[in-house]
């Protein structure tokens, strides 16, 4: 596969991997492979001025290793900004493992990427992402001290996902206060795409605020479940966007904002915690043409991010909570900033994120 990945036509247009079109100035970039265990995996560092490069471990069956190294440069590039926007004394990076989490991963695999990311003498810290769980992070965790996301029970913080949730819920507020004038959600109708870990946790801040809420889920069994326990209403159409709603929360899947869902939303808001939502960045100045307020997902997802840090940091849920509560005011700040220089929410979050690592730059260069 290998070969017939260097013969094709990208290689002629491209440098392998600085010639990569999501390469961004990344500072190192890690080539990991074991014969034993069959292990190839790359670990991308982007941005390490702010702190140790931390980003999750995907394991994803890709279709090449052009499609694996292009994803870990933009996923360790996104990590970057979503620590400086959050205030975080992290940079940014990410690894992935090439093959099927379901059938081509082994403890001694796990093992195995662990001592890679051990060699890094802590620069780069793993955690759970696609395909990962918490117990493989405790594998890890026999050979590297550099991991976070173990479970409670080796002293981790165990699943971040309630915690995503309430900074999805803290950044939606923080949209309503912008567009309405206040941030209270009561009697304002949001629709939930996607009802897994972060998404259910999301219902329950939403009906404790008064929200009348509408969930969707392609997992139609899942749905009504979820449905029965917090008795909400179920929507089990395949147009999600046109329904009428005042906030649309994807907490499902990436790129749901584009060409083809975006003349049919109807939402006034746009805040939920699934990454990538905008499928390009154009899509966010159509949003904005609309009169569509969008919460940038890198901010306001960020709260598992925020809980894994507390493992680094060692501090205690408290402080967690209060930083999670501040993503209510950047998100707040950012629509503010963005109005006011007539750029998008995601521009101006960028510029924001960026600001803070040329500052840190700067103090380092004195
Ligand atoms: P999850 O896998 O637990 O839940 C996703 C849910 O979405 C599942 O129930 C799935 O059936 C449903 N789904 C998938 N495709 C769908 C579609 N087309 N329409 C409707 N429903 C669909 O994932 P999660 O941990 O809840 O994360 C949700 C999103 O938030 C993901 O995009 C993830 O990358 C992002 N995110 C999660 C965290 C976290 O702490 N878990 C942190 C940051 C970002």
């Amino acid at each position: 596969m290998y070969l017939k990945i260097i013969s094709s036509k990208k290689l002629s247009k491209a440098d392998p991997v600085f010639g990569q079109q999501s390469f961004d100035n990344h500072e190192q970039i890690i080539f990991c492979h074991d014969k034993d265990t069959s292990l190839k995996a790359i670990i991308g560092i982007h941005n390490t001025v702010l702190g140790p490069a931390l980003g999750g471990t995907r394991m994803w069956n890709y279709e090449n290793e052009w499609e694996a190294l292009n994803d870990v440069l933009r996923l360790s590039r996104g990590m970057t900004f979503k620590s400086a926007i959050t205030g975080l004394n992290l940079g940014g990076g990410k690894a992935v493992i090439i093959g099927n989490a379901k059938t081509h991963k082994t403890p001694e695999l796990m093992r195995k990427f662990g001592e890679f990311v051990n060699s890094l003498s802590g620069k780069y810290i793993t955690a759970e992402d696609v395909g990962m769980t918490t117990s493989d992070m405790d594998i890890v965790r026999e050979v590297t001290p550099h991991v976070v996301g173990v479970s409670e029970g080796h002293g981790g913080s165990g699943n971040p996902a309630p915690n995503t949730a309430f900074g999805v819920f803290m950044g939606m507020k923080a949209a309503a206060k912008f567009k309405y004038g206040s941030d209270d959600l009561k009697g304002k109708s949001v629709f939930v795409q996607g009802v897994g870990n972060v998404g259910e946790a999301l219902i329950k801040h939403l009906l404790k605020e008064g929200a009348k809420v509408t969930i969707a889920d392609i997992n139609r069994e899942h749905l009504e479940t979820v449905g029965n326990k917090y008795k909400v209403a179920l929507y089990e159409g395949n147009d999600i966007y046109s329904q009428n709603m005042d906030i649309y929360a994807p907490c499902a899947l990436g790129a749901t904002i584009n060409d083809d869902t975006i003349n049919k939303i109807k939402a006034q808001i746009i805040a939920g915690s699934a990454n990538n939502q905008l499928a390009e960045d154009r899509h966010g100045v159509m949003l904005q043409e609309k009169g569509i307020v969008y919460a940038p997902d890198f901010l306001i997802n960020a709260g598992g991010l925020i809980n894994v840090y507390a493992e680094i940091e060692h501090c205690d849920k408290q402080e967690t909570i209060r930083k999670t509560e501040n993503i209510y005011n950047t998100t707040l700040e950012i629509l503010e900033r963005a109005a006011q220089n007539g750029v998008t929410p995601n521009v101006a979050a960028l510029k924001m994120a960026k600001e803070r690592i040329q500052k840190r730059k700067n103090e380092q260069l004195k």
